[in-house]
C-alpha cells in the first residue's frame, strides 16, 4: 500500500508516496500529483526508504541521575515525571527564564505549535528557539523590514515566467535539486532567459549560469547597491511604482549615489562590467526574480543582504507579477511552519510580534492564559552562551544536533556540560548531542507521524503516517503534551491538563488555524480533510476560499499593497560591512561552508545510506591548487585546519570551484566521522543584530600540512 507524505529534507517540500506493508517501508517514489515536484525526487529523497533502519534508532526512554554514569532504560511515566520534576525544580529556584527549548525546522507544524505554547503559555518564558535561526531568520527580518510581513511572495511556478533569475548565495543544484530542475526546464523552454549566480564558489549552479559573479565573501550589499546605481543611471527604475507603492527610496538613492560599479568591483572582487551587465539584464527584463538562501542569510549582516536584494525588485516594480519578486529558499523542510506558529524566541503565533502588546494579549486570549511574557527569549547562539555562563540551567532539545550544527562549538559543549539537566528528544541514538543528554526520549520520525509542513512557497501539505514508530518511540507533539500536563501542577498551573489535552494531532492544527484568523497567513479555510481532498495548498487560505482558485494565491502583493501599516513597501538603507572576522597573516584564508548534493545536515539519516557516499565519500577541504602549492601541500594530503577558535584535520583537495585565498568545507561531517569534529569547531558565533542569525558562512583559517 502507499501513503502520502513529504520528503523530510529540504524546503522544496517534495511530495512522496511511501510504499509499505504496514510493518516495513519498501520504497518511495515522487508523488506525481504534488505541485512542488510533480513526481520528481532527488538522490536524497529517492533513497529515503533506505534510511528507515531500526538499528540506528533510539527505541526507549533512557535516564541518568548522575552525570558521567550511563543512562538506564526507563518507562515513559518515569521519564516524563522526572523531566517535569527537574524543570519545576529549576523554575522554582531560578525562575522560568532558567529553562529553554531548542527545537528544529524538521519538526511538523503541530509539534512546533505545542512546544511554543508550552514555553510561552505555560512555563512563562520566551526561551524557545530553533535551528531555523541558523537558516532563515535573516530572510524573515528582511521581509518584515521591507514588505511588512514574513511572507515569501513568489511560487515555484514563477521560474517558468522569469526572463531574468538572480540566484544569490544559493546552490540549488545541490541544496534544492528538484527546484533547480524546474529552473533548468525554464531555461530549456526559453533559452533567452538570463540566469545570474552570485556565489564565491563556481558551484554546479554557477556553472549553469549565463553570468557568474564570484563575489568575495561578505560583500553582497555592495553588489546589489551598485546594481541599483546602474538601474538609476540608465533609467531602468520604475518610478511610477516606487512613487505609488513604496517609501524611503530617496534615502537609498542617495546612499547608492557613490556606489559605482567600479567602486563596488574593488570591494566585491568582480569586474565592474559584469555588475553593469547584471543590472541591465535585471532592469531590461520584463519579468525578473531573485532567489536566495544561506549565502546571504548566514552573515552578521544577513538582514541587510536581504533588504539590499529586495530593493532591486521594489525599485523596478518587479514584484506581485508572474516571474517577479524576491524569493527566499527555505533550507529545512518546515522552517516555514515554525515561523507560522511563532516558534522562535522573538515571535508569537500567526506572525504576531512579541514586542506588540496587542499581539501578546491576542495570544493570551487564544490560549486562555492570563498573559504571555514580554521579555524576548534567548536566540540560538545567545541561549547556548547563557547556558555556558550558568544562566540557563535546564534545556530540552528536540530533533536537532546543536553539538554539531551551531557555531563556536566549544561554547556549545561547555553549555551542555554545565546545564543541570539536558533532555534530548530524538529519533536517532547516536548524535553528537546525545552524549550530553541526561534524559533521552525516543521520537517518531518520517513515515511514522502525522501533521503538516509548509514549504518555501507557502504550500501546506498534510503528511501521513505509514507505520507505527519502532520500540516505544512517540510522536513529538504527544511527548510535549505529556510533559506539559505533568509539569503544570508542579508549577501551579493545573490548567495545563486542559491546555494540552489534545487527543488527536488534527486538534492542534485546528487551533493553529483559528489563531491565523485575519492575519496575513490566514488559513481558517484549511483542515486535513480539505488538504487530502484538494491537495497541498498555499496560504493565505481564509474560510470560504476556493481550492480551485490556486492561481489567486500563487503570489502575494499583486495589488501593490504591502503588509506594512500604510500599505507601502519600505526601502532600507543598508550598512556596508564585510565579514566580521578578517583574514590576516596568521589566518590568511576565507573559509566557506555549504551542502553536498547527497548529504543532509549532520548525516543522522543520509549518513546511513551507502550509495549517498558515491558523490563525495569523505570529509575534505577544497582549495585552489595555487594555495595548496603555496602551503607545500599536495592534493590528497592531510592538513590541520585552524581558526581562532579551534582546529580539525581534513584531507585537502585541489578544486576548480574555489578562488585563490578561499576554502570550502561541507557542513555535514561531524565528530561521528571526524574525531576532531566538524566545520563548526572553526566558525564564530557573531550574529546579525536584527535576525540574530550567526555568520556560519565564514571564518578566517590557515592550513598546515601534517
Ligand atoms: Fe527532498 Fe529536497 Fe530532494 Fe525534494 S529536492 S526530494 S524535498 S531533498
Amino acid at each position: 500500500m502507499e501513503t502520502r507524505a513529504t520528503c523530510p529534507y529540504c524546503g522544496v517540500g517534495c511530495g512522496v508516496l511511501i510504499e509499505h506493508d504496514g510493518g516495513r517501508i519498501h520504497s518511495v517514489r515522487g508523488d506525481p500529483e504534488h505541485p512542488a515536484n510533480f513526481g520528481r525526487l532527488c538522490t536524497k529523497g529517492s533513497t529515503l526508504h533506505l534510511t528507515a533502519r531500526p538499528e540506528t534508532r533510539l527505541l526507549y526512554p533512557e535516564l541518568r541521575s548522575v552525570r558521567g554514569e550511563p543512562r538506564r532504560r526507563v518507562g515513559w511515566d518515569e521519564a516524563i515525571g522526572s523531566a517535569a520534576e527537574r524543570f519545576a525544580d529549576v523554575i522554582a529556584r531560578h525562575g522560568p527564564d532558567a529553562v529553554a527549548f531548542y527545537i528544529s525546522g524538521q519538526l511538523l507544524t503541530e509539534d512546533y505549535y505545542v512546544f511554543n505554547k508550552a514555553m510561552k503559555g505555560l512555563i512563562g518564558s520566551n526561551n524557545v528557539d530553533t535551528n531555523s535561526r541558523l537558516c532563515m531568520s535573516s530572510a524573515v527580518a528582511a521581509y518584515k523590514q521591507t514588505l511588512g510581513a514574513d511572507a515569501p511572495p513568489c511560487a515555484y511556478e514563477d521560474f517558468a515566467h522569469a526572463d531574468c533569475l538572480l540566484i544569490a548565495g544559493a546552490n540549488p543544484a545541490y541544496a534544492h535539486p528538484v527546484a533547480f530542475r524546474r529552473i533548468e526546464d525554464a531555461k530549456k523552454a526559453r533559452p533567452g532567459m538570463k540566469i545570474i549566480v552570485v556565489d564565491p564558489r563556481r558551484t554546479d549552479t554557477a556553472s549553469a549560469a549565463d553570468l557568474h559573479l564570484a563575489v568575495l565573501p561578505g560583500t553582497d550589499i555592495w553588489l546589489y547597491d551598485a546594481m541599483l546605481h546602474v538601474l538609476l543611471a540608465e533609467d531602468l527604475v520604475d518610478h511610477a511604482f516606487v512613487a505609488a507603492h513604496t517609501t524611503g527610496f530617496d534615502a537609498l538613492r542617495e546612499h547608492v549615489r557613490t556606489v559605482t560599479p567600479e567602486a563596488a568591483a574593488q570591494v566585491c572582487g568582480v569586474p565592474a562590467a559584469d555588475i553593469v551587465t547584471a543590472a541591465r539584464w535585471w532592469g531590461g527584463s520584463p519579468a525578473a526574480m531573485s532567489l536566495w538562501c544561506q549565502g546571504l542569510n548566514q552573515s552578521a549582516h544577513g538582514t541587510h543582504n536581504g533588504t539590499a536584494l529586495i530593493a532591486l525588485s521594489l525599485a523596478t516594480g518587479k514584484i506581485g507579477r508572474p516571474g517577479c519578486g524576491p524569493f527566499s529558499l527555505t533550507g529545512q523542510p518546515n522552517a516555514m511552519g515554525g515561523r507560522e506558529v511563532g516558534g522562535l524566541a522573538n515571535l508569537l503565533p500567526a506572525h504576531r510580534d512579541l514586542g506588540n502588546p496587542e499581539h501578546r494579549a491576542e495570544v493570551a486570549r487564544l490560549w486562555v492564559v492570563d498573559s504571555v511574557p514580554e521579555k524576548p527569549g534567548l536566540t540560538a547562539v545567545e541561549l547556548f552562551r547563557a547556558a555556558a555562563e550558568g544562566k540557563v540551567k535546564a534545556i530540552w532539545i528536540a530533533c536537532t544536533n546543536p553539538a554539531q550544527s551551531l557555531p563556536e562549538l566549544e561554547v556549545v559543549r561547555e553549555a551542555l556540560q554545565r546545564c543541570e539537566f539536558v533532555v534530548l528528544q530524538e529519533a536517532y541514538r547516536s548524535t553528537e548531542t546525545a552524549v550530553f543528554a541526561d534524559l533521552m526520549l525516543p521520537a517518531a520520525t518520517w513515515g511514522e507521524k502525522e501533521g503538516t509542513v509548509t514549504n518555501s512557497e507557502r504550500r501546506i501539505t498534510h503528511v501521513n503516517r505509514a507505520l507505527p514508530p519502532p520500540g516505544e518511540a512517540r510522536p513529538d507533539w504527544r511527548i510535549v503534551c505529556d510533559f506539559a500536563r505533568a509539569l503544570g501542577p508542579l508549577i501551579g498551573r493545573p490548567e495545563a491538563q486542559c491546555m494540552f489535552g489534545y487527543e488527536r494531532v488534527e486538534a492542534i492544527f485546528a487551533e493553529h488555524a483559528v489563531s491565523t484568523a485575519g492575519r496575513d497567513l490566514d488559513i481558517t479555510g484549511l483542515d486535513y480533510a480539505l488538504l487530502d481532498a484538494a491537495g497541498p495548498q498555499q496560504w493565505p487560505f481564509p474560510a470560504g476560499a476556493d481550492a480551485a482558485d490556486a492561481a489567486g494565491r500563487a503570489r502575494l502583493y499583486a495589488d501593490g499593497r504591502f503588509a506594512t501599516a500604510d500599505g507601502r513597501a519600505r526601502f532600507v538603507v543598508p550598512v556596508h560591512a564585510t565579514t566580521v572576522e578578517r583574514v590576516d597573516a596568521r589566518y590568511p584564508l576565507h573559509l566557506n561552508s555549504g551542502r553536498l548534493r547527497d548529504q543532509w545536515h549532520g548525516m543522522s539519516r543520509t549518513g546511513k545510506v551507502a550509495r549517498l557516499y558515491s558523490h563525495v565519500d569523505e570529509a575534505r577541504i577544497e582549495l585552489h591548487a595555487d594555495d595548496l602549492a603555496e602551503n607545500g601541500v599536495a592534493s590528497g594530503d592531510l592538513v590541520k585546519v585552524a581558526s581562532r577558535r579551534g582546529e580539525i584535520v581534513l584531507r585537502a583537495v585541489a578544486s576548480g570551484e574555489v578562488r585563490r585565498g578561499q576554502a570550502f568545507v561541507a557542513m555535514h561531517w561531524g565528530r561521528n566521522v571526524l574525531n576532531s569534529g566538524g566545520v563548526n569547531v572553526l566558525t564564530a558565533g557573531d550574529f546579525d543584530p536584527y535576525s540574530k542569525q550567526p555568520e556560519l558562512k565564514h571564518a578566517a583559517i590557515r592550513i598546515d600540512r601534517i
